[in-house]
């Protein structure tokens, strides 16, 4: 069988994400919600499938894309300036063995590339490889707990993932990097799952939202 590239947005044959899928990310950004969380793109629609499409075909090549959507949110604001190093809040070893690789590093690593910047590994689950059914009541609704690497005194960051809902994963990543010393770490998804789905989550905190998984 013929291996053809195909759009991560629309399945037209030809490029990994096609021009007019590219035009209609360009849609105005998601508000950082209360976390505080820069999102490239909102989770929905054409958007969501290119995110999906992170896990299947030409996934470095929609990794460099939407890198390149997250560094126009992190220059629209300025927050490229002063800037040591990008980072990544890493997801649960057992996810990553799935998956085969971990997807905010991925685009972790393209972000730096093109901010001109080093990437590096800052922060370690403390829960081990604890899976979602593993992890204690508390956990679910307050995110993972991280231990960031020590000497980090001063240093300015930028943390990526890929999606956001409750913003609780890159919260719990930024205070292991404040404890290591990090100034103010900046906070950036690729995308962001509308405001309403969080909102409903937290008001129903007996069936906290996970992280959203993107094996489905
Ligand atoms: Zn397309």
């Amino acid at each position: 069988m013929m291996f053809q590239i195909r759009c991560a947005g629309c399945d037209a044959p030809g490029a990994a994400v096609c021009t007019t899928c590219r035009f209609a990310l360009l849609g105005p950004r998601p508000q950082p919600g209360s976390h505080g969380v820069r999102a490239a793109l909102p989770f929905t629609g054409r958007a969501r499938k290119v995110v999906l499409g992170l896990k299947y075909r030409n996934r470095r090549q929609v990794a460099r894309h939407l890198a390149g959507l997250v560094v126009n949110a992190i220059v629209a604001v300025g927050d490229q300036h002063d800037l040591d190093m990008v980072t990544w809040a890493p997801t649960s070893d057992a996810r990553r063995r799935s998956r085969g690789f971990d997807q905010g590093e991925l685009v972790a690593r393209h972000v730096a590339r093109q901010l001109g910047v080093p990437c590096r590994r800052l922060l370690v689950r403390s829960g081990g490889s604890a899976t979602q059914t593993g992890r204690s009541r508390i956990e679910r609704l307050h995110g993972p707990e991280f231990v960031a690497r020590p000497g980090l005194d001063g240093r300015r960051v930028i943390v990526v993932d890929d999606v956001v809902t409750t913003g609780a994963t890159l919260r719990a990543a930024a205070a292991a990097l404040r404890h290591a010393g990090v100034v103010e770490p900046r906070l950036y998804a690729v995308a962001s799952t509308p405001a309403g789905s969080a909102a409903s989550a937290r008001r129903r905190p007996g069936l906290a939202a996970p992280e959203p998984t993107l094996v489905a």
